[in-house]
């Protein structure tokens, strides 16, 4: 029977999303979903949109690229030029503006990212037949600039190089300044920018688009806007890049996005108070917590992400994780060289993460 897969699908290895359980309920700390509901505007847009459902909906998803544009817009500073429309690509997920970048800049070439970093882009490298180069993180779980700055020397600089900011599994991340000293010496290269976690402390490069036309930048409504469950995406970058998206898009699936899942972002973007007002909780909650974790003996790799990385001195991850796991509480642990012994913990309500805190003190008592 398996010999009715194409060659192609037997080959596949299929990324492995977190757990989603459905056994019991969980102090669900694994898949850095946003603990706060998306916006009330939200749900009011859906409802709204529920009437225009018989028709099809905008395949160029005109509306959130006018307000993604205008959000865009009010943060550069004086003076840049301005974004258009043009320059957006909205998907159904960040995940599937990812997959689009690969066989619309990719498919055949070489991409370069950090060893340790999103597992989804070596599972699209080899989907679209891509070499990949792993750079490994430095000691601290840096990524190391200047290794990414030197592809940009040799004979045949890889056709991409993809840097997810801040990075995952660690939550570090990279100073705008480190980020665009990559973006200017690979100039050969597309250089996309992951910046799913940006909006809990990082330094965002969207300003610097209209600048370098080999810097495609990707985000997401699923963590700084709740919006995980309604899967959008996009991406942001010059005409040229986002001509590729399109091509692609438009190659398999014009109607991507659907029209709820759009009433709902274009919601999401324009309530700036209920996104200030989450996205400082989520930062202010990691900054308790990650004491308090301190004071238990881990270390805690420092991050500008809706997660923390962790560590304990004495007590192995795997251990802790099932531990926590029998308690009701659900963190991820990745069986991987150099980090087997880290627990990633996404940042919960204050609530979820004191359960977390009283679990691991019975855990290391
Ligand atoms: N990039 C990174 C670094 C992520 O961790 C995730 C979430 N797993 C994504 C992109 C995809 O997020 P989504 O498809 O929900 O937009």
């Amino acid at each position: 029977m398996r010999n009715m897969l194409s060659r192609l699908a037997q080959e596949l290895e299929p990324y492995v999303p977190g757990e989603q359980p459905v056994d019991k309920v969980y102090v669900k700390l694994n898949t850095n979903e946003n603990p706060y509901p998306p916006s009330d505007r939200v749900l009011a847009a859906i409802h709204g949109a529920v009437d225009r459902l018989r028709l099809y909906p905008d395949p160029e998803n005109t509306e959130l690229k006018e307000v993604l544009a205008t959000y865009w817009n009010s943060r550069l500073s004086y003076g840049s030029p301005k974004l258009e429309t043009e320059n957006f690509f909205v998907g159904n997920g960040s995940d599937e503006v990812l997959g689009f970048a690969f066989p619309a800049f990719f498919t055949d070439r070489e991409v370069a990212f950090a060893d340790i970093t999103y597992s989804f882009y070596p599972v699209y490298a080899k989907l679209f037949h891509c070499t990949y180069r792993e750079i490994p993180l430095d000691e601290d779980f840096q990524i190391p600039v200047e290794e990414f700055v030197k592809l940009a020397k040799e004979e045949t600089p890889p056709a991409g190089i993809l840097l997810a900011n801040p990075n995952a599994p660690t939550g570090r991340g990279l100073s705008k300044e480190d980020v665009e000293k990559i973006i200017r010496a690979n100039e050969e290269s597309v250089v996309l920018v992951d910046e799913a976690y940006i909006d809990f402390g990082g330094e965002s490069v969207v300003d610097l688009v209209r600048e370098y036309d080999n810097l495609l930048v990707v985000q997401t409504l699923s963590k700084s806007r709740s919006l995980a469950g309604l899967r959008v995406g996009y991406a942001v970058g010059s005409e040229t890049l986002i001509d590729g998206l399109n091509r692609v898009k438009n190659s398999f699936n014009s109607y991507t996005v659907d029209r709820l899942a759009m009433a709902g972002a274009v919601a999401a973007i324009c309530d700036e108070s209920h996104f200030q007002r989450t996205r400082h909780l989520i930062m202010e909650t990691r900054s308790r917590v990650t004491e308090k974790l301190e004071e238990m003996g881990f270390n805690v790799v420092e991050s500008e992400a809706n997660f923390i990385f962790v560590t304990h001195k004495s007590h192995p991850a795997k251990d802790l994780f099932q531990g926590l796991r029998e308690k009701g509480v659900l963190v991820r642990y990745f069986n991987k060289p150099r980090i087997d012994n880290y627990l990633r913990i996404t940042i919960g309500t204050d609530g979820e993460m004191d359960i977390l805190l009283h679990a691991l003190e019975e855990l290391l008592a």
